[in-house]
């Protein structure tokens, strides 16, 4: 049976698979390796015509803390099976970087969003920036009462994360704001704006997704894929997939805007001192 460094597969329930990011030592940020097992774990549960609803959720005791661009043990995106067609993954300028965005944030999330069949995140704890894209692409975010959700990265000179769904999931003045001050929002907030569907006591959060998966799985498997496109396509329809490819675009402009200023792809007053101390060193060495 296939086996997996950074997440587990589990089927908690008939009809039900359970994605688990399996990271805690690293508050499950998602790394290369994690990115492709959870790309593969959907694609296990897209071909078991038996699963009819997947949960995707986060060992405890935070959901996400985003992206984590060190890369396990070396390694690159050439280690792993790419999805897209793009290509170009080491080329120069900003060729480069927009090739492996595009591929493992942009790409994945359009897929794990279209997924055809009805996808439920169990968010406890925290969940930051990339984090915030996990739980974004999924259909119903069930939500524990300490979890506390943030996209900080303005304070790294870029736009948003990748995934740049914050007007469609706070609404348009809670996303400026949000986004302006990079402050955190509480899960009964999220709630409030309609990005969170239920707030849940932390200790029955992992039950209550079951039981809600389970219940979706007694459902047609044909109409809860017809239902799930038919909103998704609705609101392709009113711009999203069109606004997502726009703002893409800022973000990587952001990109290339820090590094031609500071020699890097993000802006370093934003970085942790423990980050920013070696990154100093790197720009002092460069300079
Ligand atoms: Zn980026």
């Amino acid at each position: 049976m296939a086996e997996y460094e950074a997440i587990r597969y589990e089927t908690p329930a008939p009809g039900v698979a359970r994605i688990v990011m399996a990271r805690p030592e690293a508050r499950n940020a998602q790394d290369l390796t994690m990115t492709y097992e959870i790309d593969a774990a959907f694609a296990r549960a897209g071909r078991d015509d038996a699963i009819k609803c997947v949960i995707l959720a986060g060992d405890d005791p935070h959901f996400s803390s985003g992206h984590d661009l060190r890369g396990k043990a070396g390694k690159t995106i050439h280690d792993f099976e790419q999805i897209s067609h793009w290509g170009a993954f080491d080329a120069g300028g900003a060729e480069g970087r927009l090739a492996r965005e595009m591929e493992i944030y942009l790409g994945v999330s359009k897929r794990w969003r279209d997924f055809p069949k009805p996808t439920i995140a169990a968010v406890q704890g925290k969940c930051i920036a990339g984090g915030l894209m996990l739980a974004w692409v999924c259909d119903l975010i069930l939500a524990s009462d300490d979890a506390q959700f943030r996209d900080p990265v303005i304070d790294l000179g870029a736009c948003g994360v990748e995934w740049f769904a914050h007007p469609w999931e706070l609404g348009w003045r809670k996303a400026k704001e949000l986004l302006f001050t990079a402050d955190w929002f509480s899960a009964e907030e999220a709630r409030q704006f309609g990005m969170v569907n239920q707030v849940i006591p932390r200790a029955e959060l992992a039950d209550k997704a079951v039981e809600l998966a389970a219940r979706i799985a007694t459902k047609p498997a044909f109409a809860l894929k017809a239902t799930k496109l038919a909103v998704n396509q609705m609101q392709d329809a009113a711009g999203f997939q069109n606004g997502m490819n726009t703002v893409f675009a800022w973000h990587q402009l952001c990109h290339a805007h820090n590094m031609q200023m500071f020699n890097m792809a993000v802006d370093p007053s934003g970085l942790a001192p423990s980050v920013k101390g070696r990154t100093d060193a790197r720009l002092e060495k460069k300079g």
